[in-house]
């Protein structure tokens, strides 16, 4: 190295546009979602599966389809450097995971409800609610011929909803989007429709229009509404088993007094679906208003080499439930419930012992690091969002007490003996509320 760079420090990196960091300031409303969500998917009796993030590009192209945003302009697609392979960072969760249940056979012998979460990753243009890397999760009912399940999933999220403190802003849209062939009677009907209003139609849905018209409703170009509104429609031409499938989710949904209405134009942007789908969508997100959406995919097993297998489930986006989360003025705090402050060697003997306590006791405990005057520890205990200082001096540890000074409440500091800690804790956390479990 030369004398003269020593001084000159190296152009600092941003992230990936479209990739976030989450940072510990927004993670105790993100962990608050997790906790919730997976223990709500847990008394569903749905199970944890983990499948890779990166999977062969053809597992997408014939899951997703050919003709869908997502295969045509929305995957990172890359080649392995040695094998040359074709591999993609997964968009979303389904298809991975019907291909490991059809690589380990997990519903050889009885139908299986499984959940994942993690990164999902789209080339779309970044936006409030809207990312390149974002996060899912992701829940499947694999072997399951419904209608029971599609509305259990349904039930199932507007707990979820109620238990996050959300309810109130989420509706339920449902559709049905039929069988192969009711589609392609609804096909023929849709490429007439818009054949007929050609002018109309923008540079995607006029190349749609012959390989995949029912892309064309899900378009999102506002000047299309009024051509979309008045298309043919499927559910009109539902008929014996797939109406009886969507009557029995409608009948179930009623039974459990969920609201719904049906949107005859609501077909969701990937191709394995069939028969039911529906879509959470709230007002308070702006343009990206659906939070969680899925359907059933009868036909995806098949397409993807595995034994005919019905399946339903739905993709749920963890950035804008915490949107949503923040909009209903969710608070989560992540502070510890207590911050020990001490000065001297016996001291810190005693404080770290204390601590290492009340860890052992569940309570959430931070012992000051880096030295520091007295007053400058407290100063970092304020900070800490602590609802107690626990000094430590020499007094103190002379005797085996704790000075125990509450920080959030105009109370006076009492001493209290090193053994009774955590009991004196627990019954002051009982008085205020669960603090010891961050929320
Ligand atoms: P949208 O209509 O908003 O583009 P989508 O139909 O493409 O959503 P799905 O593929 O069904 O979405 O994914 C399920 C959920 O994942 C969505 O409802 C949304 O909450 C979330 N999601 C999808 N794409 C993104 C993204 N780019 N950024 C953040 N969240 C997303
Ligand atoms: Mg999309």
């Amino acid at each position: 190295m030369t004398g003269t760079t020593a001084t000159t420090r190296p152009q600092a990196l941003q992230a990936v546009r479209g990739m976030n960091d989450v940072l510990p300031a927004e993670t105790p409303l993100w962990e608050f979602f997790e906790d919730t969500t997976r223990d709500v998917f847990r008394r569903y009796g749905y199970r944890n599966l983990r499948t890779p993030v990166v999977e062969p590009t053809p597992l997408f192209v014939r899951a997703i389809g050919e003709v869908t945003d997502v295969v045509e302009k929305e995957m990172y697609t890359f080649s392995d450097r040695l094998s040359g392979e074709s591999l993609t960072l997964r968009p979303e969760a389904t298809a991975g995971i019907v291909r490991a249940s059809i690589e380990h056979s997990l519903i050889h012998e009885r139908p299986l409800r499984v959940w994942t979460s993690g990164p999902m990753f789209r080339h779309e243009r970044p936006q409030k609610g809207r990312y390149r890397q974002f996060h899912q999760f992701d829940v499947e009912a694999l072997g399951f011929a419904g209608p029971d399940v599609d509305a259990e999933q349904m039930v199932m999220l507007a707990r979820l909803w109620r238990e996050l403190g959300v309810a109130d802003g989420i509706r339920l849209e449902i559709n049905s989007i039929g069988d192969a062939a009711e589609r392609k009677a609804h096909r023929a009907a849709l490429i007439g429709h818009f054949e007929a209003s050609v002018g109309l139609l923008d540079d995607d849905s006029k190349r749609r229009l012959h390989t995949n018209p029912l892309r064309i409703l899900d378009s999102k170009n506002p000047s299309l509404r009024d051509v979309i509104e008045r298309a043919p429609k499927l559910v009109d031409r539902l008929s014996g088993e797939t109406r009886a499938h969507f009557e029995g989710v409608q009948a179930l949904l009623a039974e459990a007094g969920l609201a719904f209405t049906i949107n005859p134009r609501l077909v969701r942007g990937l191709d394995y679906y069939n028969r039911t789908v529906f879509e959470f969508v709230t007002d308070r997100l702006g343009a990206q208003g659906t939070v969680a959406g899925g359907g059933r995919y009868d036909g995806l097993f098949g397409e993807l080499g595995g034994r005919p297998t019905p399946a339903c489930g739905f993709g749920m986006g963890v950035e804008r439930m915490v949107l949503l989360l923040r909009e209903a003025r969710k608070e989560v705090s992540a502070a510890p419930l207590a911050y020990v402050v001490y000065a001297g060697e016996r001291a810190g003997t005693l404080a770290r012992r204390t601590a290492e306590e009340l860890r052992s006791a569940g309570l959430a405990v931070v012992t000051n690091a880096g030295g520091g005057s007295f007053k400058a520890q407290m100063k970092r205990a304020d900070a800490s969002g602590a609802e107690f200082a626990l000094i430590v001096g020499d007094d103190e540890a002379a005797a085996g007490t704790v000075a125990v000074k509450p920080l959030r409440a105009d109370a006076s500091q009492v001493g209290v003996p090193a053994a009774a800690i955590a009991a004196w804790l627990r019954e002051r956390i009982g008085r205020t509320g669960d603090r010891d479990a961050g929320v």
